[in-house]
């Protein structure tokens, strides 16, 4: 997969060397290329903004940097090859990022990253590349952040990690929360490790019973109740179907 991002900021996209992303890009499966948007400026103070037309606090990013800088990484990338391009708007007023999202884009071959900075991009930048590819208003949760790169970090851990060969194993995202199948909807509950007692805590018994069947009911109701108490939006999204009598009872 290949990533770009273009930013006035490209040093906070650092931490994107380092953990699962950094060894992805490290092995290949992932490259990404971080450009300053300012490479497309061309006056004095390398201006990326201006007033909004209708008036009206904060300024606006200005069309023909994006432009500019869209098309050079367009070209770049048609000419290493990439292919099949999606532009990727992180925007508060975007539709929430999600799991199932994170899934669908991880399918994609390339994705074109614009975080934003003062009140976002001039409007005609995304209905010009709208035109030329699928375009993902993406927010990452109810809150506005200053600027979108934050997004961008988060929209690409949960991505990359779904990549084929990333995680060590890929059996762990299949239990996650919002993972697909017989959980799904449901968030993780708790987990636990060695030792098995730790300042007087022990572990429940189950999960030293070696009872495949037990562990997994055990976990599907631990599941159930840390949805109910932390998400009960996210109960009423399941299918009535995958409840038993017990989940009921509970
Ligand atoms: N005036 C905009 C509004 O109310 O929708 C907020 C602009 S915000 C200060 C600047 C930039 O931060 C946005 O254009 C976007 O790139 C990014 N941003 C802020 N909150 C975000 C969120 N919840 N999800 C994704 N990106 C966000």
């Amino acid at each position: 997969m290949r990533l770009d991002v273009v930013t006035i900021f490209p040093e906070y996209l650092d931490p994107l060397n380092v953990s699962l992303v950094g060894k992805a890009r490290a092995r290949g499966q992932l490259g990404v290329h971080v450009h300053d948007l300012r490479a497309w400026t061309y006056d004095r103070h390398n201006t990326v903004d201006d007033t909004p037309y209708g008036g009206g606090p904060g300024m606006v990013m200005k069309t023909d940097p994006w432009g500019d800088a869209l098309d050079t990484v367009l070209a770049e990338g048609y000419e290493t090859g990439a292919h099949g391009p999606a532009l990727i708007v992180p925007t508060p007023s975007g539709r929430p990022f999600t799991q199932e999202l994170a899934v669908e884009l991880s399918e994609r071959p390339w994705l074109i990253f614009t975080p934003a900075r003062y009140e976002g991009i001039d409007r005609r930048v995304v209905d010009e590349y709208a035109t030329r590819m699928p375009v993902y208003e993406v927010s990452i949760g109810d809150y506005v952040l200053a600027g979108g790169e934050a997004a961008v970090l988060v929209v690409t851990e949960a991505v990359a990690r779904l990549l084929p060969g990333v995680l060590g194993n890929a059996e762990s995202y299949r239990d996650d929360s919002f993972a697909p199948g017989a959980m799904a909807n449901l968030l993780e509950g708790p987990v636990y490790t060695k030792p098995p007692a730790w300042r007087g805590r022990g572990i429940p018994d189950v999960l030293l019973s070696g009872h495949h069947g037990k562990i997994a009911r055990w976990r599907r109701d631990e599941a159930l109740r840390r949805t109910t108490a932390n998400r009960p939006d996210l109960i009423e999204r399941c299918d009535p179907k995958a409840f038993d009598k017990k989940d009921r009872e509970m």
